[in-house]
């Protein structure tokens, strides 16, 4: 199982698939039934077959969000539910750390929970839909998260270089290094054994 680094490390090898452009939003509403809630949860569950949905909470106060490849006929579909089947939802096309806060604090007020996101290594911004960089370390594999607009910033490289350009503007202090070979390793072994 791979982890999620706490920084300072050096990194042996990275990759990540550069972001591809889309249309995202964020859909919320108060869900008062069971009926409601089921409701909302078959919505997301016929989105997801063509497109990325992620649940950011349930209960009271329901949030999912949502990325199609461009298409932004599911959305106006979702919108059209919302508004027609629930008495307060919220839709936002601009998914970003404000509308995350407002969910948040939402959430809060209803005695929910938000699902965890991991922060963009380089400004901090969570996203539902962060770009991951597989990392590999001394101590296994590693996932670093970027939020769309960091990796969209880095993303005009070469896409070998993709990876390799956001673990350098990551504010963790990751060193991207080539990977130890038996060789070297060799040398210390033989200088501890001769040391004891
Ligand atoms: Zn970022």
């Amino acid at each position: 199982m791979s982890s999620r680094g706490s920084g300072g490390l050096e990194l042996w090898s990275v990759s990540a698939t550069p972001p591809q452009p889309g249309c995202r939003a964020m859909f919320l509403a108060e869900t008062r039934t069971p009926r409601e809630e089921r409701l909302l949860k078959d919505l997301f569950k016929q989105a997801a077959r063509v497109a990325d949905v992620v649940c950011l909470s349930q209960g009271v106060i329901s949030c999912y969000a949502v990325r199609t490849d461009g298409d932004t006929a599911l959305l106006q579909m979702i919108e059209s539910v919302l508004k027609t089947q629930f008495p307060f939802c919220i839709i936002e096309r601009n998914l970003n750390e404000v509308t995350l806060k407002l969910v948040e604090s939402l959430c809060a007020d209803t005695k929910g929970e938000m699902a965890a996101l991991q922060p963009c290594g380089v400004c901090g911004a969570r996203d539902p839909f962060s770009t991951v960089v597989l990392a590999e370390c001394q101590d296994g594999p590693l996932e670093l998260d970027y939020c769309a607009r960091c990796a969209e910033h880095h993303s005009d490289v070469d896409a070998e270089q993709f990876a390799a350009s956001l673990i350098q503007a990551d504010r963790r202090g990751y060193v991207v290094v080539g990977r130890p070979t038996d060789a070297q390793a060799r040398p210390q072994r033989l200088l501890a054994a001769v040391g004891t």
